[in-house]
């Protein structure tokens, strides 16, 4: 009955819809490329609706491009950061390291604005590096809708970071991220005009219509559906239909994407293109070239990807588009809408699982780079271990503790809630992201349940796709779904360095009974399962909840006998319980068997006893 009334309850308020509102886009645009230059012009129609109860008196593009110029704040910024020295190396991201400072003319990258109206009306404008700022001649108001018009010019830079021309490593010849003027996103903390220094992206949710002319020998991989298929062919083309491409060098690719929050494509005439369709409404791209991986390892990406995705589906929530797009490209992974630019193939599960960290719960990755970095780690380690049948906690994300760990030891550490262009160093940005990111999920799964863990990656992908969710939410969601408090926890994992680690300080036996008493040695409190062993073959599992949680996880394997005790406050550094049973019985008493609580000497936390 208890179980009965738990399940009706946590249906009850998993109908509750988060009720913040968000600005949208509707962008047009019409590229025109030439391969000779490395240049384009575009012409860009952007409705722009107005959602917030506020005038807007000024809007902001970024300008992404326009970082790749000698001495910008990422050239600055790169070379800072290659000063701190993380033993040998020094801190900065390789890729970038001081590579900007020294690229020629034709090689930098830039975005020029040629002209730009509102309504019709010619607008002053300001170019601040990567930020666009427009001073509007007649405000926005609440609940209303603007067109804008632009149009621009651009150059593509040599690869650097995330976007650029000819990778020397793939060949590719265009990783088109982040290469046209994009507004700022503006929510309930204000416009977030934030410069293009290292870490990633925000952008407002709406629709794409894409239309690049390029020369007719590029194959293109991209963000939304391509609306010519039969006029383009290179794969594309309907099964059996006769490609007719129109007269002349080049060749019109028409795009569309709806509901995304951003619009990536890639070029090259040597791309090999590969689909299959893993379900009725839904087929994979597969771009590469034979360049820097083998073929097979490729081709690998489409026979298990049918796997990953039911896992995905089924742990994460349904991947809502009808396409996907792994693109052979960029300087490593990078996730957009609806398709990836990898280096190589090795990363194509985590970067599509960013298609629900971040493509479909769009958090801010510039202020919470963890929310997507670490959340996709966490969820690729559960994807590999269902396709190599892996089921223990300890080994799934072993690299992501190992990781953790090393960054407590390293004078790397600082606070997750750190911006991602703040970071001391990019080891520290990268670390604390993704592996500090991670364990704070697969911790989560300690402290709530796991079973109750992907309950809440459920409800949290509910109530927050098509969204911008915050820390908080999740952490709300979190709440909401395991009857348990975590403000706690976001405090002290998210919001601090203190770290966790508990010992077995002492036991002895009065009247019988066997008392034992922990200490908390670290400064970060958690719930503890102690786990011990008796001579005779039995288990029993003590449970001792956080103070700060004002609830306890369910059982969760019913196999072990659990005895729960009363909440440890977390200003007490020690605790006592007693259980009926007599020291000498006691084989192995042992502090977080499944090693999902991050402690950070787990030297002392098991006692092995031979009397
Ligand atoms: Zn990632």
């Amino acid at each position: 009955m208890l179980l009965l009334s738990f399940q009706i309850s946590f249906f009850q308020f998993a109908c509750a819809q988060p009720d913040r509102w968000q600005q949208h886009v509707k962008y047009n645009m019409d590229i025109n490329m030439d391969v000779s230059t490395n240049r384009f012009s575009g012409k860009q129609k952007l409705e722009y609706t107005n959602n917030s109860p506020d005038t807007l008196y000024r809007v902001f593009y970024h300008l992404f491009w326009n970082a790749f110029q000698p001495n910008s704040m990422m050239d600055e910024h790169s070379r800072s950061w290659g000063k701190v020295t993380n033993g040998k190396n020094p801190g900065w991201d390789p890729r970038v390291a001081d590579r900007i400072l020294n690229l020629k003319p034709e090689e930098i990258g830039y975005q020029k604005i040629i002209s730009l109206k509102m309504n019709g009306v010619v607008q002053p404008y300001k170019v601040q590096e990567t930020i666009l700022e427009v001073d509007l001649t007649k405000p926005i108001l609440p609940k209303s809708t603007v067109t804008f018009d632009m149009e621009f010019e651009a150059q593509v830079p040599i690869q650097i970071r995330r976007s650029g021309r000819d990778n020397p490593q793939t060949q590719v010849r265009y990783s088109m991220s982040q290469w046209y003027p994009k507004l700022c996103e503006y929510d309930y903390e204000g416009w977030h005009a934030s410069p293009y220094v290292s870490s990633e992206f925000y952008g407002v949710w709406g629709d794409f219509d894409v239309k690049i002319s390029i020369d007719k020998n590029y194959i293109l991989g991209a963000s939304g559906y391509l609306q010519n298929p039969n006029q383009v062919g290179y794969g594309y083309e309907a099964e059996g239909a006769k490609v007719t491409r129109p007269a002349g060098d080049k060749l019109s690719w028409h795009f569309v994407a709806p509901q995304v929050h951003d619009f990536v494509w890639a070029a090259d005439p040597a791309y090999k293109h590969v689909s299959k369709k893993i379900r009725n409404d839904l087929t994979i791209h597969l771009l590469y070239k034979s360049t820097n991986a083998p073929d097979a390892d490729w081709l690998k990406i489409l026979d298990i990807a049918p796997r990953a995705l039911a896992f995905m589906e089924k742990t994460f929530g349904p991947y809502p588009y009808k396409q996907y797009s792994f693109i052979h490209g960029g300087d490593g992974g990078m996730e957009y809408p609806m398709a990836t630019l990898l280096k190589e193939p090795a990363g194509w599960v985590h970067e599509w699982m960013h298609s629900w960290y971040q493509g479909m719960m769009g958090t801010n990755e510039i202020k919470y780079p963890w929310m997507d970095e670490g959340f996709a780690q966490y969820a690729t380690a559960r994807v590999w271990a269902h396709i190599n049948n892996d089921t223990v906690p300890a080994s799934i994300f072993k690299k992501e503790y190992e990781s953790y760990f090393k960054l407590v030891k390293s004078n790397m550490h600082e606070p997750l809630v750190t911006n991602g262009d703040h970071f001391s160093s990019f080891n520290s940005y990268q670390y604390s992201s993704y592996f500090k990111g991670a364990v704070f999920l697969s911790q989560l799964g300690y402290i709530v349940g796991d079973a109750t863990l992907d309950r809440i990656l459920l409800e949290y992908y509910k109530d927050w796709k098509f969204k911008h969710p915050n820390p908080n939410d999740f952490i709300r969601v979190a709440e909401k779904v395991s009857r348990i408090e975590l403000g706690w926890y976001q405090d002290f994992w998210i919001n601090s360095i203190k770290t966790v680690d508990y010992s077995i300080d002492s036991l002895w036996e009065e009247g019988g009974k066997s008392n034992i008493r922990l200490r908390m040695v670290g400064k970060m409190p958690m719930p503890i399962d102690v786990l011990m062993q008796f001579k005779d073959g039995s288990k029993v599992l003590a449970y001792i909840p956080q103070y700060s949680m004002f609830g306890s996880k369910r059982p969760e394997d019913k196999g072990i006998n659990r005895q729960e005790f009363e909440p440890w406050k977390w200003t007490q550094s020690t605790y006592i319980f007693r259980v009926d049973r007599k020291l000498t019985d006691l084989k192995v008493i042992e502090i977080d068997p499944t090693q999902r609580m991050a402690d950070v000497n787990r030297a002392n936390n098991k006692l092995e006893l031979n009397w």
